[in-house]
């Protein structure tokens, strides 16, 4: 068989630990036998970002402005520890913050749906993607603990000296205060990302807030999003036969409760941090949760929602087997090689994304899975593959689809 071409490269962003290990089986096992892959290649596991004193982070998320699509994986967000056992030069940020906030971008994380993982909650049928606003609210909060009785004032002072204030809590005894805020641009790019990736996934979209109660800051989100849904969205959103829909976040949660799924939830930051684990854990599995990276400007990243898995890794470097789930990491590779092939116009790279993940897809409905999925499965006498014997599975099944 010939192997499919490609004309543009995608960006690929190496990582950590356990998923460093599935990255190149993935890669010679489901990817390189089937596509002549090219590649822009960075090194973003801690000892390469600890070598370039993080530079390689920012060449990746350049290099992902200019090539549009990148697929990262699962990366090690340095803290105390890591510092020791690494022997780091200081404590790197987190990879996805710098790359997030140079993209502008916001997070889409939705499960892989698959027969005999069924969600705790019975109505959900297809996919609920939760869209998190990544910045302000509660995570860049100012607050203040007061002793005893005072006034408690919110003072703005603009450039030309103007002062507005408004009363808090005139206070008869001790308590907390906290001042909260957001930026309109940040507010519109997470808006234009929303709509953006609806239409890319032909899904609809829900946001919600509580305006009600936050007659000016929440509003705000709910009229910035309304605006720009009528100015911009509205009629490419009826050519695509999807819709936008705004909801209080009490009737978005009871709604949400009783749907089929099949939309994306657009949220608040702390709704979003909040929602997106609830919503991973009632799917079933970290393991089976993608994530992408959607910036208003069209560019696209993608890798799985869970982390390095630490403790596989050390038994594997014990030199145990290990059943690590590579579905979430495939999915990656898969998302991005999609995008790259509609973008570049490729169908031969589409139609190869799609049939991969079919793959993966039949292997465990047929009842062939790693552990932490047959814990969970309503397959009776699942077989427990290991991380390898899981990846060979999916490409007896992939070449049976090609
Ligand atoms: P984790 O890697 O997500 O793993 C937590 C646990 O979840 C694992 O120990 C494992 O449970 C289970 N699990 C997760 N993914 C699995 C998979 N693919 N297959 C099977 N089981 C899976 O989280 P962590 O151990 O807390 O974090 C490890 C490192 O990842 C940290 O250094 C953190 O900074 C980093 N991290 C990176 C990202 C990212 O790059 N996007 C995201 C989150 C965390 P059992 O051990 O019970 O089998
Ligand atoms: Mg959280």
């Amino acid at each position: 068989m010939e192997k499919i071409k490609m004309t543009t490269p995608i960006v690929e962003m190496d990582g950590d630990e356990m998923t460093r290990v599935l990255w190149t089986m993935i890669k010679d096992e489901l990817i390189n036998p089937f596509v002549d892959l090219k590649t822009d290649y960075y090194d973003l596991g801690l000892v390469n970002r600890n070598e370039t004193e993080d530079q390689v982070t920012i060449d990746a998320a350049n290099a992902t402005k200019k090539y549009k699509v990148a697929v990262k994986c699962a990366t090690i967000t340095p803290n105390a520890q890591r510092v020791e056992e690494y022997k780091l030069k200081k404590m790197w940020k987190s990879p996805n913050g710098t790359i997030r906030a140079m993209l502008d971008g916001t997070v889409f994380r939705a499960p892989i749906v698959v027969k005999g993982i069924d969600p705790n909650v019975k109505s959900w049928k297809k996919p609920i993607s939760i869209a998190r606003h990544a910045y302000g609210d509660v995570y860049k909060a100012t607050e203040m603990k007061v002793a005893g009785p005072g006034k408690a004032e919110l003072v703005f002072t603009a450039e030309d000296g103007t002062v507005t204030r408004e009363l808090i809590h005139d206070f008869t005894g001790a308590g907390v205060i906290q001042g909260q805020h957001n930026c309109q641009d940040s507010i519109e790019n997470f808006a234009r990302s929303c709509f953006e990736f609806a239409l890319d996934t032909k899904q609809d979209l829900w946001f919600s807030t509580k305006d009600t109660i936050s007659k000016k800051y929440d509003h705000t989100f709910k009229d910035i999003f309304a605006e720009i849904f009528e100015k911009d969205y509205k009629e490419k959103f009826e050519k695509a036969n999807i819709t936008y829909f705004y909801t209080l976040i009490d009737d978005a949660v009871a709604r949400v409760m009783k749907s089929e799924g099949g939309f994306i939830w657009a949220c608040k930051n702390y709704d979003g941090d909040v929602m997106s684990d609830m919503i991973s854990s009632a799917f079933g599995s970290l393991a089976m949760m993608t994530s992408v990276l959607v910036s208003p400007h069209g560019y696209y990243e993608y890798e799985a929602a869970h982390g390095t898995v630490q403790r596989h890794y050390y038994r594997y470097l014990a030199g145990e087997k290990t059943s690590t789930n590579s579905v979430a990491t495939i999915f990656a590779w898969t998302g991005a090689l999609r995008k790259r092939g509609e973008l570049d116009g490729n169908n031969d790279l589409v139609k190869f994304a799609s049939a991969l993940e079919k793959a993966c897809i039949d292997t465990i409905e047929s009842g062939k899975m790693t552990k932490d999925l047959a814990l969970i499965t309503s397959i009776e006498n699942p077989t427990v593959l290991d991380s390898a014997e899981f990846i060979n599975e999916i490409r007896t099944n992939l070449e049976q689809n090609l």
